[in-house]
């Protein structure tokens, strides 16, 4: 299973993260926000019915800082963001996608 080893921010304003199969994947503050897979983000789909968020061009203050990141047991990270969003979970899957290949 691959899981990552480290995580760090960078001055670039990105995330580092290096796998513990030696690779390591980088992808922007900016990008991870835009991805955030949460419900309220992504919308859902429910048999026969789908809902899709109306994304607003209005970028609350903190947008696109992070305020913490929190470990979901072996799977995930939780990122809270500065502008109080935080139902975002990024699942290793979803992390390793979202970044680009070092
Ligand atoms: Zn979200």
């Amino acid at each position: 299973m691959i899981f990552p080893v480290k995580i760090n921010r960078t001055e670039r304003n990105s995330l580092l993260i290096g796998w513990n199969d030696n690779s390591s994947t980088e992808v922007s503050i900016t990008k991870l926000r835009d991805e955030c897979p949460c419900v309220h983000c992504k919308g859902e789909s429910v048999i026969f019915d789908s809902y899709i968020p109306i994304k607003s061009p209005f970028k609350a203050a903190g947008f696109y800082e992070i305020d913490k990141i929190e470990r979901i047991g072996n799977y995930a990270i939780q990122i809270i963001w500065k502008d109080g969003h935080n139902t975002g979970i990024y699942s290793w899957e979803i992390l390793r996608e979202l970044g680009e290949k070092k």
